[in-house]
């Protein structure tokens, strides 16, 4: 079957040269393919540069799938998908929840598939995995055997491509609830309305890391269902945790309880507010989690981002016992981590405190970054300690 196919300018063809998967509407020549279809891309000398997903509405009109001359079609993401299942089982991940397939770096552009038990939950993101969920969820079911799979197609990204919000079970049944363990602590998920596709599984690994350093009094900020309040409240006395959501500090004492985790206590309240009030009155802990939210979505956003990072992290440098660590994230991808790294340091030295880098960190292994695409390294996360 021939494929409809695409002409792509020479800047267009150069950066596929240095290994970025999109091509932008501006470097298009020439396209008479629908919206979602799996093209062959040309170059401008009319050379076969390889196959890509098209969407005839987004900014980034090709997502490349290979730089060959040959069709890609079942074959090509049976293979794609068995690799990337196979590359997670190789992990030997100590928890029942996480991603099996992250887009660009399994070579599956705009493609999010993460377990949860028995269940997948997944994202398209592009006009061109839309058109092809038939056929995905036909793999996943056949390489993955789950119970049910469930389509989280609700993320804003997608309204960018012409693609309606929704929710969907594709296979099987979802409940409402899925019960995951990740080390020692087992939450409650819910795969139709938490966050993400649920649960935060890029920070497992930071969790880990964290709990070895973790002691004395913790504050957990942004802490969302608990995450790492949970995980490090084993090593600790006593532990505060902090979510601006009713929602969230509901599900926060729920999970302690369940894991029989007495010493949490946990407060809806605004980060930004409750920093500066525990400044007030006095307060010292001895690890301290900021994880805030993507705080520039776009690159318009970054100076305002920087300042909301540098306030957090001042305060928290401040309310931190000398010898205490401090386990600070950024996920905003516009932010690099050269950037980032001079925030902190400006917050230090504003705060008079010597700080040690103990831990550089990223999100967790089964979340890789393309080498090639600074856009998949999102997620930094910093161990530092407070000398003195
Ligand atoms: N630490 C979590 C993930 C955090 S996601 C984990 O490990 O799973 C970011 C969280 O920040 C969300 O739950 C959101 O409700 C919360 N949030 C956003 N703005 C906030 C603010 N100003 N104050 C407190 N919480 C906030």
């Amino acid at each position: 079957m021939s494929q409809p196919t695409v002409v792509i300018s020479s800047r267009g063809e150069e950066r596929i040269r240095n290994g970025h998967p999109w091509i932008y509407r501006s470097d298009v020549a020439k396209s008479d393919a629908e919206g979602g279809a799996t093209v062959t891309v040309a170059g401008s000398r009319g050379r076969t540069v390889g196959q890509a997903l098209y969407s005839d509405r987004s900014e980034i009109a090709l997502r490349m799938l290979t730089r060959s001359a040959e069709p890609a079609g079942r074959d090509l993401w049976r293979a794609r998908l068995e690799r990337a299942i196979a590359f997670r089982e190789a992990l030997r991940i100590d928890a029942t929840a996480c991603r099996l397939v992250h887009g660009e770096a399994d070579l599956m552009p705009s493609l999010v598939v993460d377990r949860y038990g028995d269940y997948l939950v997944l994202q398209a993101l592009s006009q061109g995995v839309d058109r092809l969920l038939p056929q995905i969820t036909e793999l996943l079911v056949e390489l993955a055997h789950p119970a049910g799979i469930l389509a989280r197609n609700d993320p804003r990204v997608r309204l960018l491509e012409g693609l309606e919000q929704r929710v969907d079970v594709l296979h099987g049944e979802v409940p409402e609830v899925i019960e995951v363990r990740e080390g020692r602590v087992t939450y409650h998920v819910d795969p139709y309305r938490g966050q993400k596709t649920g649960l935060f599984l890029d920070q497992r690994e930071n969790r880990v890391a964290a709990a070895q350093y973790a002691r004395g009094r913790l504050l957990d900020t942004f802490s969302y269902n608990g995450g790492f309040a949970l995980a490090l409240a084993p090593a600790c006395e006593e532990v505060l945790a902090i979510d601006i959501s009713e929602d969230a500090v509901a599900r926060i004492r729920q999970n302690a309880e369940r894991n029989g985790l007495a010493n949490v206590q946990a407060r809806a309240m605004n980060v930004f507010d409750e920093l500066r009030e525990l400044e007030r009155r006095g307060e010292r802990f001895d690890t301290i989690v900021l994880d805030p939210p993507a705080f520039a979505k776009n690159k318009a956003a970054v100076p305002k981002a920087l300042s909301g990072y540098k306030e957090i992290n001042l305060r928290a440098l401040k309310l931190l016992a000398p010898g205490g660590f401090l386990i600070t994230c950024s996920c905003s991808y516009n932010v690099s981590e050269g950037a980032f790294a001079d925030v902190i340091a400006s917050a230090a030295v504003d705060a008079h405190a010597d700080v040690a880098v103990v831990e550089k960190r990223m999100q967790g292994r089964d979340h890789p970054v393309l080498l090639t695409v600074p856009e998949t390294f999102y997620l930094k996360c910093f161990i530092l300690r407070k000398l003195g």
